[in-house]
């Protein structure tokens, strides 16, 4: 029986045929004994994350293969990656990702993340704990300049523009509402006047002053963004009875995790970069495997190399994957592996794609087929045919023979 699954999420593995790769995709083009053998002992298929003729986000696309569905789970991403950064959110709390920025004294934005400042916690610090006409500001620091914001007090909405233009040279958004709603219009004058106080608490901090002195751009201004109204998410642990880890590099990732009450394991060298260490991650999730009944792993680069049209930069990191793979072939039965992921990022469209990704189910009870390969098109003749994303868990709990029975 399986009693252990290990799930691993290559982002943007997908991709199209590429001329330059003499026609294959850069999985097909990679050299991946180790998947193909992995493979060969699985029982594989396609996978449109989110259901044909939709290109799935990262987020949308993880949440759908963990069985929640979007339209009841996910609120924008503001909430997932604020609970990547440890925090807790609760009901009707609005969550907003932010950076810290710098702007001169018309509000005019002159570097949009204080030039990459490195420590974001000694003014997130000054802010966190703010109250503004009974909303506290519960803000957390995130990887070098960033930040996470929560919005928590009554009668809140997430019915607003990003204070952020995404752009330098241009002046700061006042926050207004979307809807006519009186819930919008408070969140948007609540925000605004939490930013002007914010830059005036950012202006004075001993920190900034420093900064200006030795030439540096000041972290004066918080630039806010991505704006999503908390509702209870069941856990993974409630939802399926699986105590549950996540290991990941990239902060939304983590904000997966922990958004569906995994775990998230800091791994070292674990950078969701092209140089991100992929075997310590296989090695953490098999160690992992001893304490959890899932262990959920993503690796990134394939998506980054992916947009920036870098085929052979993404063959090349599959290859890595593929050595770190080695590792999972001595996976025992009793261990259900599930490598697939969220989403093509066809390198000839620098983009997220509505294309199937491949998967493959390893473990006791699966129906090996005559797949031979894991690739987009090997995968295609396998015998689960094409599935979506909310097919995956339902076949998970199958294998682990948890599914309830319907009738007598
Ligand atoms: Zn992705």
């Amino acid at each position: 029986m399986i009693e252990k699954v290990l799930m691993l999420i290559c982002d943007g593995l997908g991709d199209r045929p590429v001329k330059e790769l003499g026609g294959k995709t850069p999985l097909e083009a990679a050299n991946t004994p180790n998947l193909d053998r992995l493979a060969a002992e699985s029982e594989c298929g396609l996978m449109h994350t989110l259901g044909r003729g939709l290109v799935p986000g990262s987020d949308t696309a993880h949440l759908a293969i963990m069985g929640y569905e979007r339209d009841k789970y996910y609120f924008g991403r503001g909430p997932i990656e604020v609970a990547g950064l440890g925090l807790e959110l609760k009901h009707g709390d609005v969550a907003l990702r932010g950076n810290l920025g710098t702007v001169d004294d018309k509000f005019i934005i002159v570097d949009r993340r204080a030039g990459r400042i490195r420590d974001a916690a000694p003014f997130t610090q000054a802010l966190d704990g703010t109250k503004i006409d009974g909303v506290t500001f519960i803000i957390k620091p995130g990887t070098a300049h960033r930040a996470g914001v929560i919005m928590r007090g009554a009668g809140l909405s997430d019915a607003i523009i990003d204070a952020d233009p995404h752009k330098p040279d241009l002046p700061v958004r006042k926050v207004t509402p979307t809807a006519q709603t009186n819930e919008a219009r408070r969140t948007a004058d609540v925000l605004n006047k939490f930013l002007i106080r914010a830059h005036e608490i950012l202006n004075d901090l001993p920190e900034n002053k420093k900064r200006v002195q030795s030439g540096q751009p000041a972290a004066n201004y918080l630039l806010v963004r991505g704006a999503g109204q908390y509702s209870q998410v069941p856990g993974f642990r409630e939802r399926y009875g699986l105590t549950a880890c996540c290991i990941a590099g990239g902060g939304l990732y983590k904000g997966v995790g922990a958004y569906l009450g995994m775990k998230v394991l800091e791994i070292p060298g674990a950078t969701g970069l092209p140089d991100t260490d992929i075997e310590a991650k296989f090695r953490a999730a098999l160690t992992q495997l001893e304490n959890y009944d899932f262990a959920f792993v993503h690796v990134k680069a394939a998506d980054s190399l992916g947009e920036d049209g870098n085929f052979e930069g993404k063959r090349d990191f599959i290859n890595r994957i593929d050595q770190a793979a080695a590792l999972l072939t001595g996976l025992p039965e009793e261990v259900l592996l599930v490598v697939t992921a969220d989403h093509s990022t066809p390198c000839s469209q620098k983009s997220h794609s509505g294309d199937p990704v491949p998967i493959m189910y390893r473990g006791f009870g699966t129906r090996v087929d005559g797949v031979q390969a894991f690739g987009e098109r090997a995968c295609g003749a396998g015998n689960l045919g094409i599935i979506e994303g909310k097919d995956v868990m339902p076949q998970v709990m199958n294998l682990l023979g948890r599914l309830p029975l319907v009738g007598a």
